[in-house]
């Protein structure tokens, strides 16, 4: 992408309003521009962030046996009076009327609509575990919006659904997704810790929520810093296999929110060197919930007896656009973000020190194209600009690698490479750019 075709609509000014890191940044990258409270349209580079962040969530939501469909975003009023739920939700429902009179509403998540789908087309125990999600925009009316896309009002969400014949092959299902999780984060960037968690509104009885430690963080947690290092499933992991040893790893150590956290407990479980009280960020939560929606709601499959039995459940949902600023949080400086390569909007930031230099611009080029061609995502800087406002830019933009081409090098072939996550400059042979910022991007380079 040519900077000067691209749209970038970056701010001078820090925005007074915004109070965390990531929500300056993403005002000031134009990454994002709020649209009312909690409401924000996604400008092309915040677009190509959430984007890599959702293909992450889908290729792990995949590799753990989970089938992609997409439900609407309004649903009818009725299906939440089968679970009891429309009344019960409150006002952060987003309640709406169509020209007929019939009562709608904004979705906040899909329980009650997966569950109409699954008892319409599924009737023995033969055909589970059924395993579903989709990733769509849901809508809460949130009292209190704020930290930009952190707490938003419309907000993009993985939402996964399970469906079992009973209580052991559910919590195989639930195993799956945290699994899942371990390495859907891990492959951003970030260390999520699962943690015990309240199972809030969902109800039911098994639930963990995936928290990264930031000081911005909403939750305050409690957990065992061992956890921080503990190994995450490998890409050749079996999901059909047992998980429950890959569970037990991180649920054999300490980890609580403070809604169920218990001092006597952490301390006695915990000894004072691994003690961490900090604050975290919820990107994640899953929950096994047993057969409250389908009794509620008849989702009913014969057994192997021959008769009628609810199914155990379980809901699972990450919260993708929230992820775009839980990394900004944990990869920044003053300058602007740090993006791990897996979800930088751009891989390189190709920056032409003197552009109308014929040799300088023929070298870009050759080097622009080179890259387009090895499958790596690059913003070339072909504008008129003076140079420390194009390396202001690029800082800003955070892209993990800066290729920095003028006259000066070039007269001995050389051109300089900058890594954004700890600044370290390097001198390339123009001839090795190409195959370095490739190799870089397998590897996923970033923050060594
Ligand atoms: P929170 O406690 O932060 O309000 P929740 O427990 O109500 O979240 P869940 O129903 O567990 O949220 O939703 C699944 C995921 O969706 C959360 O883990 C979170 O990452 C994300 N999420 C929830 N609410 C919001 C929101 N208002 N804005 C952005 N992401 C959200
Ligand atoms: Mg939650």
């Amino acid at each position: 992408m040519k900077l000067s075709q691209y749209y970038l609509p970056l701010l001078k000014e820090t925005p007074a309003d915004a109070q965390i890191a990531s929500h300056r940044l993403m005002l000031r990258a134009g990454m994002i521009r709020q649209e009312g409270a909690g409401i924000y349209a996604w400008l092309p580079l915040g677009h190509r962030v959430l984007k890599k962040i959702e293909q992450i969530v889908r290729e792990e939501e995949d590799r753990a046996g989970a089938v992609e469909m997409l439900m609407p975003t309004i649903q009818q009023a009725d299906l939440w009076r089968e679970s009891g739920r429309y009344d019960a939700y409150g006002k952060e429902m987003l309640r709406i009327t169509d020209r007929g009179d019939r009562e709608m509403l904004f979705g906040p998540t899909n329980e009650e609509m997966i569950t109409e789908i699954f008892r319409a087309g599924v009737r023995s125990y033969k055909d589970l575990p059924t395993l579903l999600y989709h990733i769509q925009w849901k809508f809460r009316d949130e009292i209190r919006p704020r930290f930009g896309v952190m707490r938003g009002r419309e907000f993009l969400m993985k939402d996964a659904y399970s469906f079992d014949i009973d209580e052991a092959s559910a919590r195989h299902s639930y195993n799956r997704f945290f699994a899942a999780y371990l390495r859907t984060f891990s492959r951003m960037g970030l260390t999520a810790i699962p943690m015990r968690a309240d199972t809030g509104p969902i109800g039911g009885d098994l639930s963990h929520e995936f928290i990264v430690l930031a000081d911005t963080g909403e939750s305050a947690v409690f957990c065992d810093k061992r956890l921080l290092d503990l190994p995450i499933p490998g890409a050749d992991t079996d999901f059909s296999k047992d998980l429950q040893p890959i569970v037990d790893q991180f649920t054999n150590y300490y980890a609580a929110t403070d809604e169920i956290y218990d001092e006597k407990e952490f301390e006695q479980k915990v000894d004072e060197d691994n003690r961490v009280s900090a604050r975290g960020i919820e990107i994640g939560h899953i929950f096994y919930f047993g057969t409250k929606y389908s009794k509620a709601m008849n989702a009913l499959v014969t057994g192997p007896d021959g008769k009628n039995t609810a199914v155990h459940m379980g809901s699972y949902g990450v919260g993708v656009s929230r992820l775009v600023g839980a990394v900004i949080e944990a990869f920044h400086d003053d300058d602007g973000c740090k993006w791990p390569m897996s979800v930088a909007p751009f891989h390189v930031g190709l920056v032409n020190l003197k552009p109308g230099d014929a040799d300088t611009d023929a070298a870009c080029n050759n080097i622009y194209k080179g890259l387009q061609a090895a499958g790596v995502d690059v913003l070339y800087d072909e504008t008129k600009a003076r140079p420390g406002e194009k390396f202001a830019r690029m800082d800003l933009i955070g892209a993990p690698l800066q290729v920095v081409i003028g006259p000066r090098g070039l007269g001995e072939g050389k051109v300089e490479v900058k890594r954004r996550s700890d600044g370290a400059r390097e001198e390339l042979a123009l001839e090795a750019v190409v195959e370095y910022a490739s190799s870089a991007v397998r590897d996923g380079l970033s923050h060594p």
